[in-house]
C-alpha cells in the first residue's frame, strides 16, 4: 500500500486481492451496439459460461457472440489450436452471411497456451476480407477489470479507421441508441459537426480520424483507444463525463467551445433538456442528500458516479475506489472532488472490506461478488455493472440514475418500519 500525493487530491493506492470481472463482460454491450458484428471468444467452458450468464441466454435472436472452446487436448498442446480455430470460423462464416465485422476475443486460457489470434486474424482475413473483415482483441481476465474489454475492442478498431482532414467531433465509447440519437439532436442544434460516433451502430461504417478530429469521451475506461487515437491525430477535448446535469452540461460545452459556438446559442440549446433534468432529480435528490457512500473498485465508472452523487445528490462520500486512474482522462473529475475524499486506486479487498464495515456507509457500490456478502451483513448494495448496462448518460437520464441508488434506500426504509 503506499500513498501518492502528487495531486491535490491524494490517492491510496494498493495493490493485493481483487474482486472483478474479467473483459470479456464488455461483449454484452458492444455486440448489442455493433449490429454486424461477431464476438468469437477463443476459450474455456468457463468463459462461455460467463458470457451466456452475462449476456442471458437469447431465445428469439440469432447470437452475435459465441465461443470456441479450447478442450484439453488444446490445452496441452496435443492439438493445433489453429487448426481448430479455422474450421469453427469457417463453419460460421458459412452459416451467417450477415456478419461484418468478426472479433476473435482472447481469454486468459487462449494467452496461456499462447495462441497468437493477431495471426490468426491476419491468416483468416487473407481469405475472407473484403466480405468479412477479422480482428482480435484479448479480453482476458488476467490484470484487467471488466470495462477494459471494450478499450482493448475499440482500439483494435483504431488502424483500420480511414483518415481524413476534415474537422469532425468523434464521440468516443459505446452509448444506448436513444443517448447517441438525444445527443446527435443536441449536437444539430447547436449547428456542430460532422459528429460520429465510435463504435458506430454498423461495424463496417467506420468513422474517419485525422488531425482535425476532435474526440469527446463519453466512457472513463478508454485509456487506449484514446491514446491510439492521439496517434492517429486526434485532439482529445478536455471534459468531465457526460453524466449528471453538471457533467453532461461541462461535456457538451467542450466540443461547442472547439467549434466557437456562441454561448448564448448554447445555453438556449441546452436550457429545455437541462431544465427537465433538474427538475426530475429533484425528487431523488430529497432521499440521497446526507447519505454517506463507499465505493469499491469495479466499473472505472465510480469517480464520475460519486462526483455526481455528491455535487448534484449531496451524498456523503466515504471512499471511492477505482480499479486504475488514468490521470489524462480523469483529472477534469478529480478535481470536481471534494478535497477531503479519500480515493483509492487497486485494490486489497481484505483491507477495502475492513474500511467499509467500519464506516457503515448507507449505500456501498461494488461488484456482484462482494455484494450479496455485504447484504447478508445488513449493508445496502448497489451492483455496479447495472451502470454499465443502463442508459445513464446524459440529462434525460439523470433522474433514472439517481433512482437507481434511491431505490434501494427507500426500500430499506420501508423494510425497517
Ligand atoms: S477470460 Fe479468464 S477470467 Fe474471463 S471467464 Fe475466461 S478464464 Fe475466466
Amino acid at each position: 500500500m503506499a500513498l501518492d500525493a502528487c495531486t491535490e487530491v491524494p490517492v491510496l493506492k494498493e495493490r493485493g486481492q481483487r474482486e472483478v470481472f474479467c473483459g470479456l463482460t464488455g461483449i454484452v454491450w458492444l455486440h448489442r451496439k455493433m449490429q454486424d458484428a461477431f464476438f468469437l471468444v477463443v476459450g474455456s467452458r468457463t468463459c462461455a459460461h460467463l458470457i451466456q450468464s452475462a449476456a442471458g441466454v437469447m431465445i428469439f435472436a440469432e447470437p452475435r457472440f459465441g465461443t470456441a472452446i479450447l478442450g484439453e487436448k488444446d490445452l496441452a498442446g496435443l492439438a493445433d489450436a489453429n487448426e481448430e480455430l479455422d474450421r469453427v470460423v469457417d463453419q460460421l462464416l458459412a452459416r451467417r452471411p450477415d456478419i461484418s465485422t468478426l472479433f476473435l476475443v482472447g481469454s486468459c486460457p487462449s494467452e496461456v497456451i499462447k495462441l497468437d489470434l493477431a495471426r490468426a486474424a491476419e491468416r483468416l482475413s487473407e481469405r475472407f476480407f473484403p466480405q468479412v473483415r477479422i480482428l482480435n482483441y484479448s479480453g482476458s481476465g488476467i490484470e484487467t477489470t471488466f470495462t477494459q474489454g471494450e478499450d482493448t475492442c475499440l482500439k483494435s478498431m483504431v488502424p483500420i479507421l480511414p483518415s481524413s482532414n476534415e474537422k469532425s467531433l468523434m464521440v468516443v465509447g459505446t452509448l444506448a441508441d436513444v443517448i447517441e440519437d438525444q445527443f446527435r439532436k443536441i449536437f444539430d442544434t447547436l449547428g456542430l459537426g460532422p459528429v460520429y460516433f465510435f463504435p458506430p451502430r454498423r461495424a463496417t461504417n467506420l468513422p474517419p480520424v485525422g488531425k482535425q478530429t476532435h474526440l469527446l469521451l463519453a466512457q472513463p475506461f478508454l485509456s487506449e483507444t484514446a491514446r491510439a487515437l492521439i496517434q492517429r491525430g486526434g485532439t482529445l477535448l478536455e471534459a468531465p463525463y457526460p453524466i449528471g446535469v453538471e457533467g453532461t452540461t461541462a461535456w457538451l460545452e467542450s466540443a461547442a467551445k472547439a467549434w466557437n459556438i456562441n454561448n448564448e446559442h448554447f445555453q438556449k440549446t441546452i436550457a429545455p433538456a437541462k431544465e427537465r433534468a433538474q427538475i426530475g432529480l429533484e425528487r431523488y435528490r430529497q432521499s440521497l442528500d446526507g447519505k454517506s457512500l463507499f465505493l469499491f473498485p469495479d466499473s472505472q465508472l465510480e469517480i464520475p458516479l460519486a462526483r455526481f452523487l455528491s455535487r448534484e445528490c449531496g451524498m456523503e462520500l466515504v471512499e471511492v475506489g477505482t480499479p486504475y486512474i488514468d490521470r489524462m482522462l480523469m483529472q477534469n473529475e478529480i478535481s470536481l472532488l471534494p478535497s477531503d475524499v479519500l480515493l483509492s486506486e487497486g485494490q486489497d479487498v481484505e483491507r477495502q472490506l475492513d474500511r467499509a464495515r467500519l464506516a457503515k456507509p448507507d449505500m456501498t457500490v461494488c461488484g456482484l461478488g462482494l455484494a450479496n456478502p455485504l447484504e447478508a451483513e445488513g449493508m445496502t448494495t448497489k451492483w455496479s455493472i447495472e451502470l454499465v448496462f443502463s442508459p445513464i448518460q446524459g440529462y434525460d437520464q439523470t433522474a433514472d440514475l439517481a433512482e437507481l441508488f434511491a431505490r434501494p434506500l427507500e426500500r430499506k426504509k420501508r423494510l425497517s418500519v
